[in-house]
C-alpha cells in the first residue's frame, strides 16, 4: 500500500515479569517462535524498516534473531528505556526522516493480524494524523480512588479497549514524544497535542500476553 513511506516501530524491552519466566516476555516462544518474531512478521512487509526497542543487555539475542530471518523490511535493534514510551522515543530517533508513516505495536500483541496494521494505514492514507484500534468493552468499567472507593462509573458505551498497531504520521508522532512525557500508549501523547485521534475496529487476535492465561490463549490459538 504505501510501503516505502512506512516504518514499524516495536517496543520489546518490557521486563516480562507478570508472566515470570525469567527472560523478556519478547524472547518467550510459542509454537517454535519468538513473540519478537511474530510481532515482526505480521507487519514487517507493510515497512521499509523496522525498529525493535529490545531491553538493555539483550540486544545482541534479538539481533542474533533477525540475522537468520528473511524478512521484507530491514530490521535494526536499539536499547529501550525505562519505560514504554522512552522505548518508543529512542526507537523513534532511529527512523529515516523520509518516513511519512509510522505503526507502533507491542511486541506483545505478537498476534495482531496484517489486516488490522492495514486498516490503520488506509485511514492515514485517507488523511488521519492519528489511528488506533479498540474493541468495545463488555465489563463495566469503575474510577477508583487510592483507598479502593468507587468515585465514578464512565458510560460504559462510550468506553473502548485500545490495542495496537497505532498509527501516526511521522511529525505528529516525533511532536508528541519530544516532551518526553509518559503514557500507556503513544495515542494518549498525540492527544495532548490536540490532535484528534481516530478509532477503528481492532481484532481479538491482537490481545496482549502478559499473563499465563494469555500464554495458553497464544499456544492454542497457533496449535489450531
Ligand atoms: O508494560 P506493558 O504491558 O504496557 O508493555 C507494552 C509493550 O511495551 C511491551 O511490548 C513491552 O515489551 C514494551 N515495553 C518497552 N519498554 C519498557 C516497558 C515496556 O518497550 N520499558
Amino acid at each position: 500500500m504505501s510501503h516505502s513511506k512506512t516504518a514499524v516501530v516495536i517496543p520489546a524491552a518490557g521486563s516480562g515479569e507478570r508472566l515470570g519466566l525469567g527472560i523478556p516476555k519478547a524472547l518467550v516462544e510459542v509454537g517454535g517462535r519468538t513473540l519478537i518474531e511474530r510481532a515482526v512478521e505480521n507487519l514487517s512487509t507493510l515497512a521499509a524498516e523496522t525498529v525493535i526497542a529490545a531491553p538493555a543487555g539483550y540486544e545482541e539475542n534479538f539481533r542474533a534473531i533477525f540475522a537468520q530471518a528473511h524478512l521484507a523490511s530491514h530490521v535494526v535493534v536499539i536499547t529501550g528505556g525505562a519505560t514504554r514510551s522512552q522505548s518508543v522515543a529512542n526507537a523513534l530517533k532511529a527512523l529515516s526522516l523520509t518516513t511519512k508513516y509510522v505503526l507502533i505495536h507491542d511486541a506483545a500483541r505478537a498476534f495482531a493480524p496484517t489486516e488490522l496494521a492495514e486498516s490503520i494505514l488506509a485511514q492515514l492514507n485517507l488523511g488521519e494524523n492519528a489511528v488506533v484500534p479498540a474493541l468495545d468493552v463488555v465489563d463495566t468499567i469503575k474510577v477508583v480512588d487510592e483507598r479502593g472507593y468507587v468515585i465514578d462509573t464512565p458510560q460504559r458505551d462510550l468506553l473502548r479497549a485500545v490495542q495496537t498497531p497505532q498509527g501516526f504520521t511521522f511529525e505528529t508522532i516525533t511532536a508528541a514524544h519530544a516532551s518526553g512525557a509518559d503514557a500507556t500508549d503513544d495515542a494518549a501523547l498525540v492527544a495532548v497535542l490536540g490532535v484528534p485521534v481516530k478509532v477503528v475496529p481492532g481484532s481479538q487476535l491482537a490481545r496482549k500476553i502478559t499473563t499465563l492465561d494469555d500464554l495458553t490463549w497464544a499456544q492454542e490459538l497457533v496449535g489450531k
